[in-house]
């Protein structure tokens, strides 16, 4: 959007990474107000209000309830003035967007919750989005202002001086390629070191199962952390656990302690405490990069995010949320033009919409043209051929798991991981991908694989 000459290189899939394993939130980091960190929460809140603006498609308001049962740490006193707060600094619409609430009225909020001991609580507002599709749609409104996007390509060697050569191979058809750059940027994420990185773990469950009408933020009683009971549809997400590893981010799992942590942290705040462990339908893992600053770090230390320059002039940047994605993409840019000798312009990506508003309805119009592909892919599927489609004519899928993972969440939502619709959705895809018999096959395997890799529960 600054009219600069810029290619956006991705090993998997956008979103593939910590992008697509969060907790699915826009949200101002009410726990951050406990620390005293009002920056970070006061620029959480102002990105929630650009994102709500660029993409009302993809962040949608949602309503969290707090319920403070007698005893717990966080009291009806001290959230009243954290949720004050909390509105206070959401400078770009003042008004009230919390409220406190007495245990009758918590209760006819939601009405799952336990009842012994509750003092009442309060509800206030924050955002849920999908995470992969907002990513992809960062990646095609790239494209769309002319940046050269790719995805399945890993960027390797990159050679010291500047112009800087990248060596990039293209993990589906094993080509290699070199692009030049005068500034690289590393925005990879948990890829960024080997040091150790904080697992976090969600599990999704039938919302039948739970009971939550809307969001319900809790405090474990097991470690007193703030935890997430989301709903997602049909279901509930609960998230998440944080543990240190040193687990590669190519193969981060959940694991069976960390799914008995958040089942028994829910049910403690369950009438019945009816969730157990053989209602977890998917579990997966993601890795927050632990943004300690690094020795050129350009950032002021109260951000949650890094960016440094090494002595390369190679740009990383660590850490931040996904809430405040456009924020650190904005400073990061701004450092890129410094780099190469220019004053950082204006960026417009506060006030550009982002691309995918429109998806429905052309998927509708497809379906109008060609009734077929509206029709389920499978059985009782919530899959149409015209959304594999779609999604390889128009969001650059390439693979069954950028379809079935991350344009559609159907793997995250099924005990087998929409593995039964693999070989379905690669007979719609494969003339559109050029698969042969032998390719479609082949599809199918690396889906296994991936799946595998991402949803297997570890013992430990
Ligand atoms: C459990 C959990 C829950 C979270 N929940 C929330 C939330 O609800 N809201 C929120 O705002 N934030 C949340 N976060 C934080 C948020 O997920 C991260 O801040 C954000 O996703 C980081 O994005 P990233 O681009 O830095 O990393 P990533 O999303 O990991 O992206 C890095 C990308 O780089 C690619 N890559 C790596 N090496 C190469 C290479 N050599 N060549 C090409 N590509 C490469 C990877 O494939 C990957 O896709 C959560 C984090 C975790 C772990």
């Amino acid at each position: 959007m600054r009219g600069l000459s810029v290619a956006l290189v991705e090993k998997e899939d956008f979103g593939s990474g910590t992008s697509g394993r969060t907790s699915r939130l826009v949200h101002g980091g009410l726990r951050y107000l406990e620390q005293g960190r009002l920056g970070l929460v006061r620029e959480s809140r102002r990105e929630r209000a650009a994102l709500m603006r660029i993409a009302p498609h993809l962040v949608q308001p949602l309503r969290f309830s707090w319920p403070v049962y007698g005893g717990a740490r966080v009291t009806k006193a001290r959230l009243g003035a954290g949720l004050t707060l909390y509105d206070m600094l959401s400078l770009s619409r003042p008004g009230k967007w919390h409220e406190t609430l007495s245990p009758a009225e918590l209760l006819a909020r939601e009405p799952a919750l336990k009842r012994d001991g509750l003092a009442g609580g309060g509800s206030y507002l924050d955002s849920s989005t999908d995470d992969g599709r907002l990513t992809l749609a960062n990646a095609l409104s790239a494209s769309y202002w002319n940046a050269v996007v790719v995805n399945h390509m890993t960027a390797t060697t990159v050679s010291e001086s500047s112009p800087h050569r990248v060596e990039l191979t293209n993990n589906i058809t094993g080509e290699h390629r070199t692009i030049c750059g005068r500034v690289i940027v590393r925005a990879v994420g948990p890829w960024s070191s080997t040091a150790a990185h904080s697992k976090g773990s969600h599990i999704l469950v039938d919302r039948a199962v739970v009971g939550n009408r809307e969001a319900i933020a809790l405090l474990s009683p097991l470690d007193g952390r703030v935890m997430f009971v989301l709903p997602s549809g049909a279901h509930t997400i609960i998230g998440t656990t944080e543990i240190l590893t040193r687990a590669s981010p190519d193969e981060v799992r959940a694991s069976e302690p960390e799914i008995s942590y958040l089942v028994d942290s829910v049910n403690s705040y369950l009438a019945d405490s009816r969730l157990s462990r053989s209602d977890v339908i998917s579990a997966w893992a993601g890795l927050r990069p632990l943004a300690s600053p690094a020795p050129g770090d350009l950032t002021s230390a109260s951000r949650e995010h890094s960016i440094a320059r090494d002595a390369t002039g190679t740009i990383t940047i660590t850490g931040g949320k996904l809430t405040t994605y456009r924020a650190v993409a904005e400073e990061t840019v701004d450092l890129v033009q410094v780099a190469l000798g220019m004053r950082a312009s204006r960026s417009r990506t506060a006030i550009e919409a982002l691309p995918g508003a429109d998806r429905e309805r052309l998927i509708a119009e497809m379906i109008v043209s060609e009734p077929t592909t509206g029709e389920p892919l499978t059985g009782n599927s919530q899959l149409r051929p015209a959304d594999l489609t779609y999604s390889v004519r128009h969001e650059m899928a390439l693979t069954l798991s950028d379809l079935l993972i991350r344009r559609t969440l159907a793997a995250f939502r099924a005990r087998d991981h929409a593995m039964s619709l693999a070989a379905p959705a690669a007979d719609v895809v494969a003339p559109l991908l050029g698969w042969s018999s032998a390719l479609k096959e082949a599809a199918i395997a690396d889906y296994r694989r991936d799946i595998s890799r991402i949803f297997t529960i570890d013992p430990d």
